[in-house]
């Protein structure tokens, strides 16, 4: 099987998020580019994800044309590859409809703050208004609200989009990010909410990348 290392990974992401109830049904889907060609693991459109194989995972060029696989790529095959062509250290993009930040990706002018210092490394996340899953105009959006260094955004009516420089920094984007809007959820509703003061979360941002830099 080619591109068998980046496949396995797209296979294991996906199950994790589905394990974790990030993604439900065939909803949502993962890419993963490889480290060498110019060529992306993607999740199939419309096949459960439960009992699927590496090589059922398609591979697309970076401008999403279908190469191989026995399924059509998702249909969201745009959104993956325009953040991947904008951004070459992006290996790693995430696509959910996770419950709390479908919800916190509503209203007039949705925002999301860090509760948590670790969700500081995930802020701010983006706003995407909504415009038709799977065109070239999500796709663009995507992409200007992730601008140069963003690694999350929410969706408007739809969900989030993430990414990372691999798959474990693009899932712990997707992790934090449904967490974040899950605790913002609650304490809204509690009246309580408060998120971290903006010098502390910028104080956060510094340590956390002097760490990376590391
Ligand atoms: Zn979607």
């Amino acid at each position: 099987m080619k591109y068998e290392k980046i496949r396995k990974q797209v296979l294991e992401a996906i199950l994790e998020a589905v394990d974790k109830r990030l993604i439900n049904g065939t909803s949502g889907n993962i890419a993963m580019r490889d480290e060498e060609d110019d060529v992306v693991a993607i999740t199939p459109s419309g096949i459960s994800y439960i009992g699927m194989k590496a090589e059922d995972i398609a591979i697309v060029d970076l401008n999403g044309k279908w190469l191989e696989g026995p399924y059509k790529p998702s249909s969201e095959v745009p959104m993956h590859t325009a953040v991947m062509r904008a951004r070459k250290e992006v290996r790693a993009t995430v696509h959910t409809h996770s419950m709390f930040a479908t919800i916190m990706a509503m209203g007039k002018s949705p925002e999301l703050r860090p509760i948590t210092p670790p969700q500081c490394e995930f802020t701010p996340v983006g706003i995407v208004p909504f415009t038709m899953p799977g065109s070239n105009d999500a796709a663009d959006k995507v992409v200007e609200a992730l601008g140069e260094k963003g690694k999350a955004c929410l969706i408007k009516n739809h969900g989030m989009f993430t990414c990372g420089k691999d798959m474990k920094a693009a899932m712990h984007a997707t992790i934090y990010t449904e967490e974040m809007a899950q605790a913002t959820f609650y304490a809204k509703s509690l009246g309580t909410y408060e998120p971290m003061p903006k010098e502390a979360e910028k104080a956060m941002q510094a340590l956390i990348a002097a760490d990376q830099a590391v």
